[in-house]
Order: C-alpha cells, then sequence, then structure tokens
C-alpha cells in the first residue's frame, strides 16, 4: 500500500514515541513502523522497564530490607522465576497499552514493518517474511532504531546458559551460580538484582573496578555495599574463551585461570541497529562506532533525516532518548526549542541504587577547582532507619569560595528520585547554603541535601 505522510519514524522506542507524539501535536500526518510485534522498543521489551521491575520484584517478595531489623535469615530465598516473571509481565502489558493508548489519541498510525530507505524521501516497509507491505512518500524521517547487544560471533549465546541482557529476561529459574561478563552499568545492575535474590554472583572486568565512571569515593562505598550482598568482583581479565560445559558456562581468561557457573551474562556493549534500515540509500553513513553521526539539532548529513537515542551513540538512557525525540520533531518541523540540556542526571539501579549529576570530584581536581565537600551518611538520616538502615551517602562537591554547587553524588535507597532536587538547584545556580536555609519535609531521604550542606558549609564558613 501507498501512503504519503508528514514524518516516518522508525522505532517505537523512548525516541521514537516521544518524537511521534511531537509530530502529532504539531498538527502533522505521522506513521512509527515497528519491526517487532510488540511496541515499544528496546527500553519496554527487554531494558529499562523489566530489569527495573524485575528490580522492584527481587527486593519485595524477597523482602530485602528486612534484614537490618531481623537479620538475613529473614530474606526470602525461595523466590522463583514465575513469581518475578509474573509481576514483569503485568507491568510490561500495562506500559504496552499506555503506548498503544497515547497513539490512538494522537492519531498516530503503528505500521508493524522493518522499514528500509529506497531514498532520502521514501521507507519501504517489509513484512518479516520480506514481502514488501508498504511504500511511503514523507518529507521527514526520525530514525530511532536504538540498539542491541554486541554479541561476538565467537561466544555460544543459547536461551539457557550463556545469555545476554535480553535472553536473560527468559531464563526459567533461579540459577545457583552466575558469572556477569562486565562491570559497566547493566552488568553491575543485573549482578546486584541476581545477588540479592541469592545467587552467588561473581562479575569479572578487564578494568579495575566496577562502575569506573563513578565519583571514587561513591565507587568504593558501592564495592563495600556489594559485598555485603556476597557479590564478587574480578578486575583486570581478560577473556580468552567461552565454552558451555556440562549444562554449566565456563570462561577462561588469558592468564590460565578459569571461572564456572549455572549461567554466564555477557554484557560487553552494545551496538546500534542500523543494518536493515539501508541508509546508503538515504545518502548517510555510520561513524566508526558504527551508530549514525548528528549535530546539535538531531539532523543527520541529510537535513530531512534525524536520528535521536540510542542509534546515534551516548548516553544510551531512555530518559535522554525521549528528550532528543521530541526536540528532533521540533526541530524538523520548525517549532521553538530548546538546546538539549548540557546537564542532566544518571541513574544506576543497582542495588544499592546510584545517582548524580554535575561532576565527580576527580573531574573538578582536574579541572582545578578549588572546591569543598559535604558529606552526609544514611546512617545520619531517620527516614532510612524508619525504612531499614541501609548503606548510603550524599556527597555534595561546591565551590570553595563561591558556595556554588558543582556536583551531587548519591549512593543509597531513593538516590534515583531525590537526584532532582538537587538537579533543579543546580539548573538554578543554587549554593550549598540554599539546602540550609530551606525547610524540607521530615523525616525523608532528602534530609540528606540538608545534612550534607551544613557538614560542607561548616568547614568554609571560617573562610568566607
Ligand atoms: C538492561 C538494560 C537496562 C536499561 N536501564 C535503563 C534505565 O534504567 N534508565 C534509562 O534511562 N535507560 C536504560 N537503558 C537504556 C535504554 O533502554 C535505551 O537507552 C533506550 O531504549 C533507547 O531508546 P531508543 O528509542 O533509542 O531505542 P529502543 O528502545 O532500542 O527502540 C528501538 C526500536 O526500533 C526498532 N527497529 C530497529 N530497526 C528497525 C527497522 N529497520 N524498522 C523498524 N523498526 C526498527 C527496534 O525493534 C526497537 O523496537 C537500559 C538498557 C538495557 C539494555
Amino acid at each position: 500500500m501507498e501512503l504519503e505522510v508528514d514524518a516516518v519514524i522508525i522505532g517505537s522506542g523512548p525516541a521514537g514515541q516521544k518524537a511521534a507524539i511531537q509530530v502529532a501535536k504539531l498538527g502533522k500526518r505521522v506513521v512509527v513502523i515497528e519491526k517487532d510485534a510488540l511496541p515499544g522498543g528496546g527500553s519496554l521489551n527487554s531494558g529499562t522497564i523489566p530489569s527495573k521491575s524485575l528490580r522492584e520484584a527481587i527486593l519485595d517478595l524477597t523482602g530485602f530490607y528486612k534484614r537490618s531489623f531481623y537479620g538475613k535469615e529473614a530474606i526470602n530465598r525461595n523466590v522463583s522465576s514465575g513469581d518475578l516473571n509474573y509481576r514483569l509481565q503485568r507491568v510490561l502489558e500495562y506500559q504496552r497499552n499506555i503506548i498503544l493508548k497515547q497513539f490512538a489519541k494522537n492519531a498516530i498510525r503503528l505500521i508493524t514493518g522493518i522499514a528500509s530507505f529506497v531514498d532520502p524521501y521514501t521507507i519501504v516497509v517489509h513484512d518479516s517474511s520480506g514481502k514488501k507491505i508498504h511504500l511511503i512518500k514523507t518529507d521527514k524521517v526520525v530514525i530511532a532504531t536504538g540498539s542491541k547487544p554486541r554479541n561476538p560471533n565467537h561466544v555460544p549465546f543459547d536461551d539457557s546458559t550463556i545469555l545476554d541482557s535480553t535472553r536473560l529476561l527468559s531464563i526459567d529459574h533461579v540459577p545457583k551460580t552466575m558469572c556477569v561478563l562486565g562491570g559497566g552499568v547493566i552488568g553491575s545492575e543485573y549482578a546486584s538484582f541476581y545477588a540479592a535474590l541469592g545467587t552467588e554472583v561473581t562479575v569479572v572486568d578487564k578494568g579495575d573496578t566496577m562502575l569506573p565512571l563513578l565519583d571514587k569515593e561513591v565507587g568504593a562505598h558501592f564495592t563495600h555495599a556489594l559485598s555485603e550482598i556476597g557479590l564478587k568482583f574480578i578486575g583486570n581479565k581478560n577473556v580468552e574463551k567461552i565454552e558451555k560445559c556440562n549444562s554449566h558456562a565456563k570462561v577462561t581468561f588469558s592468564d590460565e585461570t578459569s571461572l564456572e557457573a549455572q549461567v554466564l551474562l555477557f554484557a560487553l556493549g552494545r551496538v546500534a541497529n542500523v543494518d536493515t534500515l539501508a541508509i546508503e540509500n538515504a545518502g548517510l553513513s555510520v561513524n566508526a562506532r558504527g551508530h549514525i553521526p548528528v549535530n546539535p539539532l538531531f539532523e543527520t548529513a541529510q537535513d530531512t533525516i534525524y536520528a535521536v537515542g540510542d542509534v546515534i551513540g551516548g548516553p544510551c538512557l531512555a530518559s535522554t532518548s525521549m528528550e532528543q525525540g521530541r526536540l528532533a520533531a521540533r526541530y524538523a518541523f520548525g517549532a521553538e526549542a530548546h538546546p538539549f540540556p548540557t546537564f542532566f542526571p544518571i541513574g544506576i539501579y543497582t542495588i544499592p541504587e546510584i545517582s548524580s549529576v554535575g561532576l565527580t570530584e576527580e573531574e573538578l581536581q582536574k579541572k582545578g577547582y578549588k572546591y569543598e565537600i559535604g558529606r552526609a551518611y544514611y546512617y545520619e538520616i531517620a527516614r532510612n532507619q524508619i525504612a531499614g538502615n541501609d548503606p548510603g551517602m550524599f556527597k555534595i562537591l561546591f565551590h570553595a569560595e563561591t558556595l556554588e554547587i558543582l556536583g551531587i553524588h548519591i549512593i543509597g535507597r531513593s538516590a534515583t528520585e531525590v537526584i532532582h532536587i538537587g538537579q533543579v538547584a543546580m539548573t538554578f545556580n543554587a549554593r550549598i547554603d540554599y539546602f540550609i536555609n530551606q525547610v524540607f519535609n521530615y523525616p525523608t531521604y532528602a534530609e540528606g541535601y540538608r545534612i550534607a550542606a551544613l557538614n560542607g558549609y561548616n568547614k568554609v564558613k571560617h573562610k568566607l
């Protein structure tokens, strides 16, 4: 069938959804093409939402936070994959319905099929059997095709033992032992979830620490918290071979040591989804990292074609992808738009969770800032004791003379929520004493800002 529209959005993940809704809100005709039968993208079907649902289900069903009151024995170790999957599927169905409702409400047509370029203004859609089902003429295109796990050919992936982050979601048992290759965000999150479930987890990485981009002090706190839940980290290891031996995964390292586990999670990076797009027909190509290059307006080399989300490379977050999609749609149709924010929070949903905004202490040192630090530990926060005394800290970095806040790093319960208070304060160039001069709800985790601010301010007040 031949169609003519104002914009084609390729991909129904967070970037594509927000681009499509924005195009529709501008009164333009838009179609979304999605190759998977289920809309929502990697974010809904295999990434953000399933992993965060799994995390919440594990914390809840194990009664994880009971342990500070009643000891580790109080944790329920009999949570089955069926229990977890039930919770997961409920969330996914709910979220999927919301997307479909939003599309319907905004008259956005969703076409299931694989999109590829014929030329910059023509998209062909094939079904999964290779049959051509649509030819679409359009003024603008937004490529929002996301990414998938980087799975090298020499790794013998299957559906039960040697897994990537997508396959891990379909295992039908809670493994007794697990080896996670890669101490980045995805590897660290899943490793901590399974450790909290009671699986014996070992994370292996070629670097000497997990999550190396963290502020070092927060990283040390994180390592300690993980060891408390029994997670083991082995750094400075290079993988030589991965094989399946007697229904176990076996990893051999270049120093001739090896590790066996019931399940291996291979979490060593992701690649952009460009292989089915035929971007060369639109005069486009990928950069050395396999991403589609764009300018600050998310325009590709072809000014009617935009690209957003994971397909353009870092930061590769659902949060940033959504805003990129919305902005690209506004730029495409000449609507007023602000530049993409230069600073935004990062949320890492490990157990414990971590969130930060602004610079790390190491970055401040490198840039030669005169800074001071305010700290608050979770044991000082009444709300945390009420909820089960978990480890954690607030670390606020601020200019030692102007008192301007330069970076906020939080590890512990609710970190990914309370970070936004600091983000807003920083956006309005708040000084550290802002947190001292305000009244906060009590008892809350947010009290950590006041405690940290007082701690930091007291270190510099006599110099001001
Ligand atoms: C395990 C995991 C946990 C994560 N946790 C978080 C988190 O907590 N917070 C966060 O902000 N981010 C998180 N992320 C990252 C987040 O999921 C991605 O950044 C986000 O999904 C990117 O959105 P997107 O719209 O660019 O692409 P995607 O969500 O990947 O969607 C792209 C869609 O395009 C479709 N597509 C591809 N090619 C074609 C084609 N030729 N034709 C038609 N359709 C096509 C794909 O099928 C897919 O549905 C996580 C990722 C993973 C893997």
